[in-house]
């Protein structure tokens, strides 16, 4: 734990932990950001101390509780309790594709559940959006509190039913013990929220115990999303194409964009480092149409200059919270209109992982955005776990078999070989086109080319580039296939 003013200013959370006098100026904040329309929860209910939303206790009940159990540590020897901070994973994809009302009800619902899985005297309170926060008082040992994390875990984890609606969520908890260094009910709050975040960047561990470099980390990450939000007006994201080929003659067909952030202090930034931050912010929208933009005008051009006729192919990343959040329709209307670009060029990558949390309420999402005239590839097939019936459903014409898979052809992986086999005889016969991605050795090629994988991409052929090296590639493969 820090005790440096400059950084907890940093870490404050926002206006949820600046004002803690009731619950009806905390639901009034968390309208304004998640718009929990329709529903009353601007006043404290019959019940002075207890939130009308989810009927739990008010936020300051909790931390006056908190106040006290810091103040008892310091008095009482053998004194011990714990904050864990409880974030509803997927809930913003909830709330935002079945409505606010379904939202709502699914707060209150999880509200009950946690509340069945502490005790009497331990105190759950909503504090805000689809965060919750536990006081555990009295506690024994941390084995007992891992053991009421692993409760409130397995109670969210059933099925919630609301309006007709089945509905899926898990929970990343972060956990702080207590400790004489804590004075203040915010010092607690905030290292059980960093832990929290950790908990969900890990992705396969649920929950998390703070620990001191955690606060380090999460400052570093509050700066990111503070020159995330400048990198659009100065102008530092740059797109970078890797080929997409013909595997059997290898002729460039296509090309992926691939956003790069050249950030000013710390050089290039990947997009696995800032992309998930840019969703988590809703600033993945900006980007997203600076992407669609920059690409499409550069590669019209391209276009022009390459291609005379034939089918060529902009592989295009998009985030589900485009979608969500964003006008990605009418954007990728107004976008196809200014840049003169053939909207059957345009494929858009989706993550086939992401779109498989809420399978359903995607369906007619990606309708709107077929209807434009472009494409949808599923991005990294085999991660996620889609079922046959949404392959159906959903209007993508190419799969792009993930690396993982391709990473592992080799002459005596069989069962891989069997699956990569069984993706592309899958495609085939749904209608739908297949790339490989992540080619990076000929034994990779034959084994594709034997499966009659027809379109692959990887660093054997070439590395993503930026527009004037990708065009020299172009260029100079056209040259030799000639001679071939
Ligand atoms: P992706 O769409 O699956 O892109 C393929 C990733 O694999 C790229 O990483 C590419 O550089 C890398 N790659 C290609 N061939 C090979 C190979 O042979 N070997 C290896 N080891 N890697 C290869 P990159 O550029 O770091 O992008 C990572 C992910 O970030 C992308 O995965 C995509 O999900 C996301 N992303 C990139 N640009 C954008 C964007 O403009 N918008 C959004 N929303 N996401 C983006
Ligand atoms: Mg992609
Ligand atoms: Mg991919």
């Amino acid at each position: 734990m820090q005790k440096n003013n400059e950084e907890e200013k940093m870490i404050c959370f926002n206006q949820r932990m600046a004002d803690m006098s009731d619950c009806a100026t905390i639901d009034t904040s968390a309208s304004s950001m998640w718009e929990f329309a329709g529903e009353d929860a601007s006043g404290p209910g019959n019940d002075q101390m207890k939130c009308a939303l989810t009927g739990l206790p008010t936020k300051a009940l909790f931390f006056d509780r908190l106040y006290r159990a810091i103040e008892r540590m310091h008095r009482k020897k053998d004194y011990q309790y714990s904050v864990l901070f409880i974030n509803l994973d997927r809930f913003r994809i909830i709330n935002e594709s079945l409505g606010h009302a379904v939202g709502n009800e699914m707060l209150r619902a999880a509200a009950m559940r946690l509340a069945e899985g502490v005790r009497k005297i331990d105190t759950v309170t909503w504090f805000g959006r689809d965060e919750f926060i536990v006081l555990l008082d009295n506690i024994d040992n941390s084995k007992n509190v891992l053991r009421v994390v692993e409760r409130i875990q397995s109670n969210l984890s059933l099925p919630f039913l609301i309006r007709g609606h089945e509905i899926f969520v898990s929970a990343s908890i972060g956990i702080v013990y207590s400790s004489f260094e804590y004075e203040t009910p915010h010092q607690m709050v905030r290292d059980a929220e960093t832990a929290m975040y950790r908990a969900k960047a890990e992705k396969r561990i649920s929950y998390r115990v703070f620990d001191s470099k955690m606060h380090e980390q999460a400052v570093k990450r509050l700066n990111m999303e503070s020159d995330l939000r400048k990198a659009i007006e100065q102008k530092e994201f740059v797109l970078h194409y890797q080929p997409i080929v013909d595997l059997r003659t290898h002729d460039v067909v296509g090309l992926e964009a691939l956003i790069r952030w050249n950030h000013p202090r710390r050089g290039v930034v990947q997009p696995m480092e800032f992309i998930p931050i840019a969703e988590d912010t809703g600033l993945i929208v900006p980007i997203g149409t600076w992407v669609l933009q920059e690409a499409c005008y550069q590669i019209a051009e391209y276009m022009k200059e390459f291609i005379s006729d034939g089918p060529f192919i902009l592989g295009l990343n998009v985030s589900v919270i485009q979608l969500l959040q964003g006008d990605l329709v009418s954007e990728t209307e107004r976008i196809i209109k200014e840049t003169g670009i053939d909207p059957k060029c345009l494929k858009l990558e989706i993550t086939e992982s992401v779109m498989m949390d809420n399978a359903d309420s995607m369906v007619p999402l990606f309708n709107n955005l077929r209807k434009t005239g472009i494409h949808l590839v599923m991005d990294d097939f085999g991660t996620g776990y889609s079922s046959l019936s949404y392959l159906q459903q959903f209007p993508f014409d190419t799969l792009k078999i993930d690396r993982s898979f391709v990473d592992k052809l080799g002459p005596d992986n069989d069962k891989n070989t069997k699956i990569i086999q069984t993706i592309i005889s899958l495609a085939m016969h749904l209608g739908m086109n297949v790339i490989a991605e992540g080619i990076e050795n000929e034994v990779q090629i034959e084994r594709l080319r034997e499966l009659n994988c027809p379109y692959g991409q990887g660093f054997y052929f070439s590395k993503p580039l930026e527009l004037e090296p990708v065009k020299q590639f172009h260029k100079e493969n056209n040259k030799r296939l000639k001679f071939l």
